[in-house]
Formats: structure tokens, sequence, C-alpha cells
């Protein structure tokens, strides 16, 4: 199967086109079109299977449909988050991030370990759509009242087994809790209601929330079925 039946809206396919990936991965195949649907997505996947892709992209035709962050509303925070276990990781996520936002005008910023935290606090002052952090630095900005998230309603877990694992399971927790945008909209028939409606019933904005992993023992479970709502588990 090919780019044009992913369901990614003209602009997108031509970067894409421009970027020079010829065929969706499996990962991006299966997952792309689950996001586009609105839903939360557990995503069984490694790193090389194009799992970066499989999350941006959708997150990308998500955000595009929000009204510009600008003087207005650049304060209240990014529209997205995606979190990773590491600075590596991190940057990785950063780089692939801006190959697709670029040229959409969307600013990607990475909150990360080793960089000053003053470095960080302007970039995010200017404003960016995108943010790409590691679960303590985030914690730690947050707590400085560097950065807000008042109106982040894309939320990416990547690598979630390795978060925990390192130790970040009362970080996510944190953040997640904290987050203003609720996920919990009223149950109603998925089929019927069209991408913008289940993301703006009755006026309210809702999140949508995505975990990758390599693994699935219970803690990851755990997060999951805190913070993901009816998710579609894809298996790579
Ligand atoms: P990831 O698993 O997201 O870390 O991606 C692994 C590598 O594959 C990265 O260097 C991506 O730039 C590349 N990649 C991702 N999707 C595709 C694709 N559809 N075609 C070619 N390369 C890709």
């Amino acid at each position: 199967r090919s780019w044009k039946e992913s369901g990614l809206p003209p602009r997108l396919l031509e970067i894409v086109d421009q970027v020079g990936y010829k065929e969706p991965s499996a990962i991006q195949r299966a997952a792309i079109p689950i996001a586009l649907q609105a839903r939360d997505l557990i995503g069984v996947a490694v790193t090389g299977s194009g799992k970066t892709a499989a999350f941006l992209l959708p997150l990308l035709v998500y955000i595009s449909d929000l009204p510009p962050l600008d003087e207005y509303n650049k304060n209240e925070g990014p529209y997205a988050l995606i979190m990773a276990p590491t600075r590596e990781l991190a940057q990785q996520i950063e780089t692939e991030a801006r190959k697709f936002a670029s040229p959409l005008g969307f600013r990607v910023v990475s909150i990360v370990g080793g960089h000053s935290l003053e470095e960080q606090s302007f970039a995010l002052r200017n404003g960016a759509e995108i943010i790409v952090a590691t679960p303590g630095r985030l914690v730690d900005c947050i707590e400085r009242r560097l950065l807000v998230l008042g109106q982040c309603c894309y939320l990416i877990m990547d690598e979630a087994d390795r978060m925990i694992d390192l130790g970040f399971e009362e970080s996510l927790n944190k953040i997640l809790d904290a987050l203003p945008v609720t996920n919990e909209k009223p149950d109603t028939d998925e089929a019927e209601d069209s991408r913008a409606m289940q993301r703006y019933l009755g006026g309210i904005r809702y999140r949508q929330t995505m975990m990758y992993t390599a693994t699935m023992p219970p803690t990851v479970e755990k997060i999951a079925r805190k913070y993901l709502r009816r998710p579609a588990t894809v298996t790579i």
C-alpha cells in the first residue's frame, strides 16, 4: 500500500515525498489511518520501524486544524508534547519532527538535560507548537514555571517501557495528571463522528494520546489504562 492510501492530506503527502520516504513502513501503514480517526493508540514497535513518522504525521494533521499559535495564545504553551526516555532519543525525534514540521511553519523545541534552562526557556517564550522532552527535565521546567501545558491536546509517550525502566513513572504521572485538556469525552458512536466533531464535541477540545513501546509489562499497561481512552493497539 502507498502513501496515497494513508489518508494524509495532500500538503503532507508532498512533504513526505520531498523528505524522500518512498513507501510507508508497516507501522506507518497500520497506525496512521487509526490516528487520523482521532483515536488513542498503543503502538508496539521498536526503533528503526519508522514509528517516529507514524506518530508525527497525524500529530501535524491535528495541529494544522488548530488556530495559529500567536501573540494571543502562545503563553498557554505548545499544542503537542512528545516524551522520550533519553536526550539522544529526544534529539533524534526533534530532527525527524523538523523535517515535516518546518515546511508547515511549526516550531519544534526540545527540553532535555545538558542544555541550559535559560536557552530552552528563551525558545519557549518565542512560542513552539511542538515540544520534545525527557520527563525529568520537563517536570523541572513546569515547576519553575518556564513552561505551561494549558492547551496541549496531542500527547505522545515514546519508548514508554524505557521511560518506566529509567524511573520516570512518577514524572509521567505528574505531567499527565496536570494536563487541563481532557481525554474523557462522552462515549458516542465513533463511526458517526467526523474527526473535527470528535475533537471539538460541544465546543470542548479533547486530547489525543498515544503510547509507543517495545514491550508491554504490567507497569506500562497501568499507564496506558490510566491515560489512554479506548486505545487501538497496533503490533508490528
Ligand atoms: P524510527 O523507527 O522512527 O527511529 O525511524 C528509523 C529510520 O527510518 C529513520 O532514520 C527515519 O528517517 C527512517 N524512515 C522512517 N520512515 C521511513 C520511510 N517510510 N521510508 C524511508 N525511511 C524511513
